[in-house]
């Protein structure tokens, strides 16, 4: 068996269509689709994904802000500056980037960011309201999994999906959203007893440990859609997945590639929560439904 690549550059092309165009008819009524950047680090990975995020928004005709904070404010400093980018209400989303500087908590400085312009739905407000299945912004990578595998079509209503990690920006998030497509959910992590053993029963399986070619083949049951999150670089800047790609995908039914798979998906679902904030604004009206995310229009 091979597995079938779950291609997330198709897919994120087809967001950004859409994007676009929903982008120019905001345009052509006056309206500035408007997305900030913020980081508090000296990171330059940090300031690498502003400039990537911010040429990927102005691709689709939304304008971008890099704004960089002061790492070495304090605290209440820190929410000060959020705060003065929250009240223009010509930005629509606002995404603040990590690491955050180590004394600062980052619940209250992600608390800063209201949930209309949590376009990377990072405050604790919208992790409730996702896990409560209210309109929200979950975290843009959890609901790029999703996306992902309903554009390939993988039944989840029934399946058991296994969740790899279990951080606030992924595993916990997607297990929410899995739940919400009525998929069985277990979350492992770090310590499970007989880690190979549980992924091994599962219909989907999401990785988001951050551990290069963790998952091999003995995780995987024949026939299952293994999901890889993991991206990291390599000592050439390769991106490298938490799969052992060459293994699973001689087992899997289907397997996202790293690059090219969650990634690009990622990127263009926060840039569509920008532009339904951007709507919604416009709207001047919130609403409840249940739903786990806003709609774009
Ligand atoms: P994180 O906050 O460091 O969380 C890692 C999680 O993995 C933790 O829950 C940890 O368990 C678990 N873990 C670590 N080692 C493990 C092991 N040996 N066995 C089982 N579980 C283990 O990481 P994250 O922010 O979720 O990111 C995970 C990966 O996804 C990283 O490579 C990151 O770069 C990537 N990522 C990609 C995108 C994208 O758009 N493609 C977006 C976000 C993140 P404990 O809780 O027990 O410590």
């Amino acid at each position: 068996m091979t597995a079938a690549p779950l291609d997330g550059k198709q897919i994120a092309a087809a967001i950004r269509v859409q994007v676009r165009e929903r982008a120019e008819s905001l345009r052509s009524r006056g309206i500035e689709p408007t997305l900030a950047v913020m980081a508090a680090t000296d990171d330059d990975a940090a300031a690498w994904y502003s400039r990537t995020l911010s040429k990927a928004a102005e691709k689709v005709s939304i304008s971008a802000r890099i704004l960089s904070l002061d790492p070495g404010a304090s605290e209440a400093g820190l929410v000060a500056e959020v705060a003065r980018i929250v009240i223009d209400s010509n930005v629509h989303g606002i995404i603040l980037q990590t690491p955050l500087p180590s004394r600062v908590r980052p619940d209250v400085l992600f608390s800063a960011i209201p949930p209309e312009k949590d376009v990377d739905g990072t405050n604790p407000l919208s992790a409730g309201r996702v896990m409560m299945g209210l309109r929200a912004f979950a975290p843009a990578t959890a609901t790029a999994v999703i996306e992902l595998l309903k554009s390939y079509d993988v039944p989840l209503g029934g399946a058991h999906a296994v969740v790899v990690g279990r951080s606030m920006v992924v595993g916990k998030p997607v297990a929410h959203l899995l739940l919400a497509e009525n998929a069985t959910v277990t979350i492992c992590h770090s310590r499970p007893r007989d880690l190979p053993r549980i992924p091994q029963q599962a219909d989907v399986v999401v990785v988001a440990i951050g551990r290069p070619r963790f998952l091999g083949r003995e995780y995987v049951k024949p026939g299952a859609t293994v999901i890889d999150v993991g991206t990291t670089p390599d000592r050439d800047g390769k991106l490298v997945g938490d799969v052992d790609a060459d293994a699973v995908q001689t087992i899997a039914g289907g397997l996202t590639p790293v690059p090219g798979g969650v990634g690009p998906v990622t990127t263009a679902v926060l840039l569509r929560n920008t532009i339904s904030a951007a709507i919604r604004s416009s709207q001047g009206k919130l609403t409840d439904s249940h739903a786990s995310s806003w709609p774009s229009s």
